[in-house]
């Protein structure tokens, strides 16, 4: 057996000013390829890894031309999408292949092109119309047609903190197997409705999304409710501003159209149904800080409160350099706060060359423009000790991407005295418990934790976390979808258009 895997993933916030070249993608200065992509990603728990178990366990030789993955940001540059998805057609056709897994994401936008997997499943049809193809997807993919009909079977992440992508993964490559041994004969049926999810109400641990993803996973079983070889239930990116951003489903059954089109149609209504759940309630900074003020403090075994700058979440498109949640902590007088973290890689260096030790005041985050949302982002001057310095880099210890290095970039920690800002050169989201280890803090031992995020922290905090209070800062990501100008989406939708009824 002959297998063709590959890696291109970007969710792409149409409103970020962060800019997405072939560099960003990879976790270095760009993809991986060939062998360095099987070593980087063997063993791991993403959707890669998966693929390369299957394969080893099938004894199958593997031809892995590329792994690029880049952080969420603005659409992804012309010139980069045509490299990796060259690189990947260029593979297919030299031919020769059982089968093609390939671990997208599914809301990947260009600057030409709202679908860029479509359009690469579409150019890898056009030059190979037989191979079986799977493919796993986030659960924030925003669905085309060409981004399943040009595919054998798709298969969507069910978790958000998404701590399933291996399992998704394994998924789709079982039944693409199955397909290409000739025991099922995979068709799909997919389908949308007009709403936007709002993100922070899509946690798959919280109402709705908690019990769509359980009809979801039921959906597998056999008996007369059941009987799909597989069902996705996709949230959407909603920071998009394109055609079919927005909730939508796939159903795989093994031959049969109508029970796939049936339990798609099910799906979609009772997505439709919770609606209104999925829409978030704004509450102003100062009266969410002064909520946190008045939690007791963590007592003996007790983690850290979380206080969460959602509107600058990185993993979204977010500049991750926005100061008004963390000037707002330091205006209340909250004290033993870790803040994770202001993406600036000028300020590091000035705090680099001062050393470690020294009393600094520096200006941190509010370099990008953010043209696209209203107000202006203003450097925040911080002063005090520079605590540590660090390359930045550690292994991830789970569940989320568990053994994947995570690079920071150079990385310090100024400590104002009430807290300690960890500033970093590469963006990266809090949702690893090492991120703060690898640079010197012990997130247990602190009141407060200040998380650029939105729902990944969940992953690595989630469970350790005292409370959580959710803070309205200023960001691309914002959370209140009002100073989101969409032009392209497909109006009417939901919750910009309709009202509750
Ligand atoms: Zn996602």
């Amino acid at each position: 057996m002959r297998l063709l895997i590959a890696m291109m993933k970007h969710e792409t916030n149409t409103f970020s000013p962060v800019p997405t070249p072939l560099a960003r993608f990879g976790h270095g200065p760009g993809p991986l390829y060939g062998e360095a992509a099987v070593k980087a990603y063997r063993g791991t728990g993403s959707g890669l890894g998966a693929y390369l178990d299957l394969a080893l366990r099938e004894g199958a030789q593997i031809v892995l031309p590329v792994a690029a993955g880049a952080s969420p940001s603005r659409p992804v540059e012309d010139a980069a999408y045509e490299h990796i998805a060259g690189i990947i057609c260029d593979s297919v056709a030299k031919g020769g292949f059982d089968g093609i897994m390939l671990d997208l994401h599914g809301a990947m936008v260009t600057e030409s092109l709202e679908d860029g997997e479509g359009e690469l499943l579409r150019r890898i049809r056009a030059i190979d119309a037989q191979t079986p193809i799977a493919v796993a997807y986030d659960m924030h993919a925003n669905l085309y047609p060409a981004m399943v009909e040009n595919a054998t079977v798709v298969a969507g992440y069910r978790t958000y903190p998404h701590v399933d992508t291996y399992d998704t993964a394994k998924r789709a490559g079982e039944i693409l197997f199955g397909a290409m041994r000739g025991r099922v004969r995979p068709v799909m049926a997919w389908g949308n409705v007009p709403m936007l999810p709002h993100v922070m109400r899509q946690g798959s641990d919280d109402h709705p999304n908690r019990e769509l993803q359980a009809r979801v996973a039921e959906m597998r079983n056999p008996g007369p409710d059941g009987g799909a070889l597989d069902a996705s239930l996709f949230t959407g990116f909603p920071h998009a501003d394109i055609t079919n951003a927005g909730l939508s489903a796939v159903v795989v059954t093994d031959g049969d159209r109508a029970l796939a089109e049936r339990l798609r149609d099910e799906l979609l209504e009772r997505a439709w149904a919770g609606r209104e759940a999925f829409v978030y309630q704004l509450e102003p900074l100062e009266q969410s800080l002064a909520r946190a003020a008045a939690i007791d403090p963590p007592t003996a075994g007790e983690g850290p409160i979380v206080l969460l700058d959602h509107y600058d979440n990185c993993a979204s498109g977010g500049t991750m350099d926005t100061t008004a949640v963390l000037a707002a902590i330091l205006r209340a007088g909250l004290d033993n706060v870790a803040a994770f973290a202001i993406y600036d890689p000028a300020a590091v260096g000035q705090a680099i060359a001062a050393g470690i030790g020294a009393e600094i005041a520096l200006a941190v985050g509010g370099r990008m423009a953010m043209p696209q949302i209203p107000g202006e982002s203003r450097p925040l001057t911080v002063t005090g000790t520079v605590k540590t310095i660090s390359n930045g880099r550690f292994r991830n210890r789970g569940p989320m991407g568990r053994g994947v290095l995570t690079d920071m970039g150079p990385s310090v920690v100024i400590d104002t005295g009430k807290v300690e800002i960890a500033l970093i050169s590469r963006h990266v989201e809090p949702s690893d418990l090492n991120c703060f280890y690898a640079l010197g803090i012990d997130p247990m031992q602190k009141r407060f934790l200040m998380l650029k995020s939105r729902i990944h922290w969940r992953a690595g905090l989630g469970n350790v976390a005292k409370a959580v209070v959710e803070c309205a800062g200023m960001g691309v990501c914002t959370s209140d979808y009002s100073q989101l100008a969409f032009t392209k989406v497909r109006r009417p939708i939901y919750p910009l258009d309709l009202p509750n009824r």
